[in-house]
Order: C-alpha cells, then structure tokens, then sequence
C-alpha cells in the first residue's frame, strides 16, 4: 500500500490518532504549521475531493465539524483555518483527499486563506455572470 496516509488509516504506519470512526480517521500532521495541525481523511484512497460519494462528502465534514472545537480547545487557539489543497494546482502533495485544521492564534502571523493567493483576476460583471451561469449549469 505505497499511500501514506492508506496506510495511517489501516494502522500500518504510525500516527498520532485523533478520531476514527467506520469512514473517517484524524491525525496530527507531521510537520505542523501550528500545534494541534490536524489531518482529517476518508479511509478509503481518493485522490480528489469530486470523487468521493455524497455520503463520504458529509462524514467527512462531520469529522471536520466534531473535531474543530476540541482541537482548538487542546492548543487553547483562538480559530482555526479549515482547508483542502484540491489538486497539484491548489498545493496538494498528498494524493489522497484531505482536510487540513490549523488552529490560529491572535497576532500568529499567519494570513487568511486570500494570503495564499496570486494577484487577483479583473473580473467584470459580464464575466462573473458567464462564470456563475457555467458553475450554475454544471452543478
Ligand atoms: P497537502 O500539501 O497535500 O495539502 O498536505 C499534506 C500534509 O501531509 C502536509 O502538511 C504534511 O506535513 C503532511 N504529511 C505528509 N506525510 C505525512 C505523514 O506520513 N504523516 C503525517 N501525520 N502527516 C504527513
Ligand atoms: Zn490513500
């Protein structure tokens, strides 16, 4: 099983476990941007966020909804940035989805989410309304 985190959720590489339920497992990432950094992932293998089912799509917000009060509480943080790399594009080195819980502290340094972007697009309302009725028409 060459997946990593396959692996964690099969208890065959170690990890600090969190939570684990039927579809869902949670662990401290190994190299933490901040203390309680907090991996959740289904346990089965899928690579991109659009491939898991409706129903694995909510366990896996479950966990992350359960767990974002007590990871915060552990590290005493003060909020807690919640997100997905999807894809090479987005940053995503593990091939295997994942949700990301970095508990933030006042004053830490770190930037909102918007931070991790390039320049901003101009976009007019004529594109905008072209891209919300292409989202709108593939949903
Ligand atoms: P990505 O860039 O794919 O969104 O994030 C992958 C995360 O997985 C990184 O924050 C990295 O530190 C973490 N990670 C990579 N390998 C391991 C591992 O073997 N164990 C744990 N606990 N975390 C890992
Ligand atoms: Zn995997």
């Amino acid at each position: 099983m060459p997946c990593v985190f396959c692996r964690i959720a099969a208890d065959e590489a170690p990890s600090r476990t969190v939570y684990r339920d039927g579809s869902v497992v949670a662990f401290l990432d190994a190299n933490p941007l901040a203390p309680g950094h907090t991996l959740v992932v289904p346990v089965d293998h899928h690579e991109r966020l659009e491939a898991l089912s409706a129903e694995l799509a909510a366990d896996l917000f479950g966990a992350v909804h359960r767990l974002v009060a007590p990871v915060q509480a552990a590290v005493e943080a003060d909020g807690c940035t919640v997100a997905v790399n999807d894809g090479p594009a987005a940053g995503q080195e593990v091939p295997h989805v994942h949700c990301h819980l970095v508990p933030r502290f006042a004053g830490d340094g770190g930037g909102p989410i918007h931070a991790a972007m390039g320049p901003r697009p101009h976009l007019d309302g004529a594109a905008l309304d072209e891209i919300a009725a292409a989202i709108a028409a593939a949903v």
